[in-house]
């Protein structure tokens, strides 16, 4: 079997932090590692539009500011397809196909889909009907490109288990293998599965606001590490680790090498969690510490995305080509979607040829 990962994002900000440990350090990983015959990075401006219809000027601005963080963490376009959903023609068409194999009530039970639907207000004013079905759009997103590695925070898990349901369906019901099953390679540190927000929130989330974003300036990253809620405390009491934001973060991206460089100390976040716990270390040194490992990893990719935005044209004609090359992958899923339904009536002669000798036989 062919190895052929996708992932895509929504242009609904700027990429954050959340981001970087539960999917984009898994694909750079996955880069790096080369095991695969084909790469595809969606900007999914489709999805976006399914809870912000009436702000399409965000979801347009955004596309950029998500390419240009892709590029920077050095993701490669010689070696992955980047691409824009509402351009590949094919997906809405799959889509309307999927919606027939899926039940409303099984829809409506994913867990991810509930909390964003709390989360927007939808439960008080009401869903759009495109909103509530795109874990099945999603499913085309996937299926299009034969995609069989997913490398998603863990709040994907549920659309991934929609989707092989789909496939599963699909392939039973026309009686074909077109459809392939995905699985999602979620990260490798627990603390990244799913990394809640400066507000303690279970998900940093563009939607809610409480990111840290790659690309923040030091003045702002340096705000929002001190803004990070935590638990007050008296200075001797012991420090709790459990759900404690800094300590989530410290695990999701501190190495042993940034204590050696920036707090000598201890030699390891094992070591620091101790001493917290036992009381006497404030949490203003471990924002201190944060900060310093934040900068350490993003001034890097923060200058390498300035240089990119000198080169605005180039990327538009990367995204340009990309889109290219996914809508002929996915025209040819769709034509065997529709060969496998029996719908496929102009492809070549076999449906005129069927029903002639049908329409004879009754003469
Ligand atoms: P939105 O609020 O618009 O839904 P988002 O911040 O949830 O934006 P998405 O574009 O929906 O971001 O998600 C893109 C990818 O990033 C997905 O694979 C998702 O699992 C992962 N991801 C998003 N937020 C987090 C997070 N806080 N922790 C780990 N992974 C995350
Ligand atoms: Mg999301």
């Amino acid at each position: 079997m062919k190895n052929i990962i996708l992932t895509a994002d929504r242009p609904t900000g700027k990429l954050h932090i959340g981001h970087y440990v539960g999917s984009l350090r898994e694909r750079v990983k996955l880069q790096q590692e080369g095991n695969f015959d084909k790469f595809f990075i969606m900007i999914a401006d489709a999805q976006a539009l399914t809870d912000n219809s009436g702000n399409p000027q965000k979801v347009r601005d955004n596309v950029l500011e998500v390419m240009l963080d892709y590029l920077s963490i050095g993701l490669d376009p010689k070696k992955i397809t980047f691409c824009i959903q509402s351009q590949i023609t094919a997906l809405p068409e799959m889509t309307e196909f999927f919606m027939n194999l899926v039940t409303l009530p099984r829809l409506l039970r994913n867990p991810t889909v509930k909390s964003e639907v709390a989360m927007r207000g939808f439960d008080k004013v009401g869903m759009p009907v495109g909103f509530a079905t795109y874990p099945i759009s999603q499913a085309a997103d996937i299926t299009a490109f034969k995609a069989n590695i997913i490398p998603v925070g863990e709040d994907q898990e549920p659309m991934l288990e929609q989707t092989r349901e789909i496939v599963r369906s699909f392939n039973r019901t026309y009686n074909t293998d077109t459809l392939v099953e995905c699985k999602a390679v979620l990260p490798e540190n627990e603390a990244s599965f799913r990394l809640p927000g400066t507000d303690g929130n279970a998900k940093m989330s563009k939607s809610i606001g409480n990111c840290i974003y790659l690309s923040d300036e030091p003045d702002v990253l340096k705000k929002k590490v001190n803004s990070i809620v935590t638990t007050p405390r008296k200075l001797e009491e012991p420090g709790v680790i459990e759900n404690n934001v800094l300590f989530i973060y410290l695990k999701a991206l501190c190495k042993d090498e940034h204590f050696a460089k920036y707090y000598p100390e201890f030699a390891n976040l094992n070591e620091l969690e101790v001493a917290y716990q036992k009381g006497g270390l404030g949490d203003g040194k471990i924002k201190q510490f944060l900060y310093n490992v934040l900068m350490d990893i993003f001034t890097p990719i923060r200058e390498r995305r300035k240089v990119l935005q000198t080169q605005i044209a180039e990327i538009i004609e990367i995204l340009k080509q990309g889109t290219e090359v996914a809508n002929q992958t996915a025209n040819q899923t769709l034509l065997e979607m529709k060969q496998a339904m029996g719908i496929d009536y102009f492809s070549d002669d076999t449906f005129k040829n069927e029903q002639i000798e049908k329409f004879s036989n009754k003469q």
